[in-house]
């Protein structure tokens, strides 16, 4: 498969940020230390691209062995002629259901996730059960009940289109402008002007906010960060579902440390061993609360973190490049108008079908 960028494709432009000025008093030893260090860097980045790819030819190759073996044998999906635009597109996502579920590149963080918090709720339910019989019975099936929506969460965010944005294959030499590509548009929002950058991966003049994501491989509207947890972009479409698991997730995994630690107190009390006992005899539950406990400040430092941007109305991303140190945020309405804009508004459906059929390319 073509890959046709260079690193610096996917970087997008600083929106109405000062560059800082160029000319730093710098010695050989200093150019020698930079040309190391930039020869590391695309070595790292060409390797990290030649594992997603192997990846992703595994992945593909188990999916249609499934297709092959499983699913075309007993009628599940018919063999078409009809070529479509998901098997023919040139990102790294990888789809599932001919086109309706979009993921990214690599499954192993969605696997490690699904599988921890599956593995905590199996240790809850089993271990923790018959410990909590002065409680109302409910205790257990609501922790399953908690561990449900934590993965539909999980599962819609990681098989939504984030966002893609649609190439733009067909665009001429005169579209594209001059051979490095950094022709630039400016655009006012708000009575700010933005300053837009050309992709040359995928084409196009991308709109604002909008990034490529180097792991994907494509433009993202309103890109907020690719999360490894989750194996695919955090972005327009599908920012308020990740948002849905990280706020569950957390809800979860409180309510799992605080029961596993009654159970610890109880214990304790009731056979009179200290912790290293406890290790002895009850290493699940341990295990169970120090899991619990990590969890819960990661996932809670991302609520507070969110919660944050969300007020300000803006993107990880942006936040980290510290897009708006200097100017005034256009897209900032104010805290209840940035709250209902964000989580209220309807989500805008995908500007790629990949299910059509793909159009002959020119
Ligand atoms: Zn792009
Ligand atoms: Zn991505």
């Amino acid at each position: 498969m073509k890959k046709a960028g260079s690193v610096e494709d996917f970087e997008m432009e600083p929106v109405s940020v000062p560059t800082s000025p160029a000319g730093e008093i710098s010695d050989d030893l200093n150019e020698e230390d930079g040309r190391k260090n930039s020869c590391l860097k695309s070595k790292v980045v060409a390797k990290s691209r030649n594992i997603l790819v192997e990846i992703r030819g595994k992945v593909l190759a188990l999916k249609k062995l499934v297709e092959d073996k499983w699913l075309q044998p007993y009628g599940c999906i018919s063999k078409s002629d009809t070529t479509r635009t998901y098997q023919v597109w040139p990102g790294n996502n990888v789809f599932f259901f001919h086109g309706r579920l979009v993921c990214g590149p690599d499954p192993r963080g969605l696997l490690l996730t699904t599988v921890s918090i599956l593995v905590s709720s199996w240790n809850f339910a089993m271990y923790n059960g018959d410990d909590l019989s002065q409680f109302p019975r409910l205790v257990v099936p609501f922790s399953v009940v908690l561990t449900i929506i934590v993965l539909v969460s999980l599962i819609i965010a990681s098989t939504t289109d984030p966002g893609i944005i649609p190439r733009n294959d067909s665009a001429s030499v005169d579209e594209i402008g001059p051979s490095n590509g950094t022709r630039r548009k400016r655009v006012i929002v708000n009575g700010v002007e933005l300053k837009l950058k050309y992709c040359r991966v995928c084409k196009i003049t991308r709109p604002p906010r909008s990034c490529h994501c180097a792991i994907c491989d494509n433009c993202v509207e309103k890109f907020d960060h690719h999360c490894p947890w989750i194996g695919q972009c955090i972005a327009l479409r599908n920012y308020r579902f990740y948002l849905m698991f990280v706020v569950s997730a957390l809800m979860y995994f409180i309510y799992i440390f605080a029961f596993s630690c009654w159970r610890i107190r109880r214990r304790m009390l009731r056979t009179g061993t200290g912790l290293l006992g406890m290790l002895k005899h009850f290493p699940d539950t341990l295990a169970l609360v120090s899991f619990s406990f990590a969890a819960i400040w990661f996932l809670g430092g991302l609520v507070v973190f969110h919660g944050y941007l969300i007020s300000i109305n803006q993107t990880s991303y942006e936040n980290f490049r510290h897009c708006y140190l200097d100017s005034k945020n256009p897209f900032d309405k104010g805290i209840f108008s940035n709250i209902k804009d964000i989580l209220c508004r309807p989500s805008p459906s995908s500007r790629v079908d990949f299910r059509a059929e793909a159009m002959p390319s020119t």
